[in-house]
């Protein structure tokens, strides 16, 4: 059972989190101390013996483990990160770093990526050492710094340098999954995230004859590059359902009535409205060019030029991107990775996954929970490392007419306080049972 001092500490901790600021520009600019101090700070309030890890000075990560009662159960890893992306003060309503409570809604960056979870984290560990409460698993607690980056000084540096933390966890929780999902039609759906899609950014290079650009010229770089990026960017990547976005166009089908059997997806889709946005950007590898460098002078034909491509693929997905990548760049243009992530897949008939249903489902018995994939990635892809499955489970229950997807990296990103009580009674539940 929440407490009313869970309650209290969950809304607090958020504002309290969003002042200390976080800010991760990329390139090594953040320090997230402060924040990982304040955490460590309120675990240790817990009884719990948190250890503070850097890579580098001031990136800090917290990592600390909750003994379950039953030792012979697999333990399950529940993390944060501690970093938002920039924010610019003068585009908010209220100052992004206030961390303001008004009218029961806590503002700020971080109020829902993610330093809400942070707090419903905290609350919930607190809450178990005043009432008594051990978890069966073991759970392992992990605030990272470095998400909104590379992750080289967060979760990917804990993955290869302190395997030994992790012991054990077989699956994770994390971000990005169990909030309400408003279908414009009054049905509430909870995606809970069972994988994620790989990341592939791009880097194109043509090679040509540089030269004087009134002469006759037929190893142009640029033109070379330009009708590999037309090629890229007009591709109609194929249609492919992996477990995941299988099961939950099967539920959603079932949820509106409709054919359950999947021998037409894309009707499927336009029958689903607005729900399809939970799949759509899933059923499929994408390559978006967003990126373009050649040139120095208007009369002089350059001898190479640049391109970039923010490629995603699905779970099973990679080679299949890759060949593609290779057919539609051809042979006078070379790609490489300039980054590379892995796609995660996680089963939706594992008995978390169940569990996590059911914990939504008793605080939301008008909700439909439904599993999803994320188009993009989290720090699970690097605990993936480990052998760790992850779920997005963040649970959220969000009024209609608040968009959290755009609230996500968006402006006058906050959270009400009603929905900071939701998450923290079903992660309660949820990491209990
Ligand atoms: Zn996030």
């Amino acid at each position: 059972m929440v407490d009313e001092q869970a309650r209290e500490e969950v809304v607090r901790f958020t504002s309290d989190l969003i002042r200390i600021d976080t800010t991760n520009r990329g390139g090594g600019d953040c320090q997230e101390r402060p924040a990982a101090e304040y955490a460590a700070a309120r675990l240790a309030e817990a009884g719990l013996e948190p250890t503070l890890l850097e890579r580098t000075r001031g990136r800090t990560n917290v990592v600390a483990r909750v003994p379950g009662t039953d030792p012979r159960a697999d333990a399950l890893l529940v993390h944060g990160h501690l970093d938002v992306v920039p924010a610019e003060a003068g585009d908010w309503s209220v100052h992004p770093f206030s961390g303001e409570v008004r009218d029961g809604v806590v503002w700020g960056r971080g109020a829902v990526d993610m330093k809400n979870m942070d707090a419903m984290i905290l609350a919930v560990v607190r809450n178990w050492a005043r009432a008594g409460v051990r978890p069966r698993r073991d759970l392992v607690i992990a605030f990272t710094a470095d998400e909104e980056a590379s992750a080289e000084d967060g979760s990917g540096f804990l993955a290869d340098r302190h395997a030994d933390l992790f012991e054990g966890c077989t699956e994770g929780i994390s971000e990005s999954g169990a909030f309400t999902f408003h279908d414009g039609t009054g049905r509430q759906i909870y995606p809970i995230a069972a994988g994620e899609r790989g990341t592939g950014w791009l880097k194109l290079t043509a090679r040509g004859r540089a030269g004087h650009g009134s002469k006759v010229n037929r190893s142009n770089a640029v033109t070379r590059l330009a009708a590999a990026v037309a090629r890229i960017g007009a591709h109609e990547w194929p249609l492919r359902l992996t477990p995941t976005v299988r099961a939950a166009l099967t539920e959603l089908a079932a949820l509106y009535g409709l054919d359950t059997a999947l021998d037409d997806v894309e009707g499927l889709l336009e029958k689903l409205g607005p729900a399809a946005a939970l799949v759509e950007p899933t059923v499929r590898n994408s390559a978006n060019p967003t990126m373009l460098s050649a040139g120095y002078k208007v009369n002089v034909i350059p001898g190479e030029a640049v391109a970039y491509i923010d490629g995603r693929y699905l779970p099973g997905g990679e080679d299949e991107f890759r060949t593609t990548l290779d057919e539609l760049t051809g042979p006078d243009v070379d790609w490489e990775f300039q980054h590379h992530e892995v796609a995660l897949q996680a089963p939706v008939d594992a008995p978390t996954f169940a569990r996590m249903r059911a914990a939504v489902q008793e605080f939301a018995p008008e909700g439909h929970v439904v599993p999803y994939c994320m188009s993009g990635g989290t720090d699970a892809k690097q605990f993936s490392r480990l052998g760790i499955t992850g779920y997005g489970f963040a649970p959220l229950k969000l009024p209609a007419g608040f968009d959290y997807q755009a609230l996500f990296h968006g402006v006058d990103e906050r959270v009400p306080v009603d929905a900071l009580h939701f998450g923290v009674r079903v992660l309660d539940r949820f990491l209990s049972s």
